[in-house]
């Protein structure tokens, strides 16, 4: 079982074990800067980093195995449509007003002929209605003036076409088409800042970044995972550190409670019990 129910057992404390007094400052200087978190993370080499990063994915696919796209969808078609209206709105509530939808416009010259005001009945609910509605209208159109009413496989084709950025392209490659992807969403730019994977705050220079530590098979179960992890246990605002299993190997640990009754209250989601088995709780 891991030990990480408190700052001590998460590593960010001092070993307990006595060590032999020093004769001059310097040695005591280091000694003392070795016991930092901060220090630990800040003189840490190109290959700790790389190690560490895999150590804490190795991690986070303990905690969740089975982590998915939390988007509903049968076909690519499908998928693309709930990522273009998942924009600043809830997966769950996309979700909701999906099936009505796909019943409703179940290809692509559905969506070339939509009735705007109808369809802008549709998603409603999902909020930017009228910007979202453009972009299925349109996203249908292109699809059957080049792709034969077919969403393409690469990257450079999805991202041409209306509605679809680079991370919309990523989750479609990722989930309808098993193309590996890193999904950068403001969870995984929050979180592996947060770990200090990167420092950089452009999204595709995150992905890049990202996509050089970690293995290019894992990409998209990455993505997934740290996306649950950002939802469930690393909030933006009171991340939930002293039940977090990732707290031995991150710079940000304290960023939130650290008592680990506290943290616990903050873990959300069904996987809340199995989180709190692996941190020993
Ligand atoms: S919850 Fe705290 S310890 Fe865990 S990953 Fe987030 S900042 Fe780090």
């Amino acid at each position: 079982m891991r030990e990480t129910g408190s700052a001590a057992a998460n590593g960010h404390e001092p070993s307990a074990v006595a060590e032999p007094l020093e004769t001059t400052a310097e040695p005591t200087r280091r000694r003392r800067a070795a016991a930092s978190p901060k220090a630990k993370f800040a003189a840490e080499t190109r290959l700790g980093l790389v190690r560490r990063a895999r150590r804490m994915y190795r991690t986070l696919t303990e905690a969740f195995p089975d982590a998915h796209c939390e988007l509903d969808f049968t076909t690519p078609l499908e998928l693309a449509v709930a990522t273009i209206l998942s924009a600043q709105c809830t997966d769950v509530r996309v979700n909701m007003t999906t099936p009505a939808l796909f019943a409703r416009y179940p290809d692509a010259k559905a969506y070339a002929e939509a009735d705007r005001t109808e369809l802008e009945e549709y998603i409603r609910p999902t909020g930017f209605y009228r910007n979202k509605a453009s972009a299925l209208i349109g996203l249908g159109q292109a699809l059957l003036a080049d792709h034969d009413g077919v969403l393409p496989h690469t990257l450079d084709e999805l991202v041409r076409l209306p509605g679809i950025g680079r991370k919309t392209a990523n989750v479609i490659l990722g989930n309808a088409f098993d193309v590996p992807g890193i999904t950068v969403d403001t969870h995984f730019a929050r979180l592996v800042t947060r770990w200090r994977w990167t420092t950089e705050t452009d999204p595709v220079k995150i992905e890049h970044a990202v996509g050089e530590l970690i293995e290019r098979k894992e990409w998209t179960m990455l993505s997934h995972r740290v996306i649950f992890h950002g939802r469930r246990v690393c909030h933006a605002r009171k991340p939930a550190c002293g039940a977090c299993l990732l707290a031995k190997d991150c710079p940000s640990f304290g960023a939130g409670p650290t008592d680990p009754a506290t943290a616990a209250a903050l873990i959300k989601g069904p996987e809340a019990e199995h989180l709190l088995e692996l941190v020993g709780r």
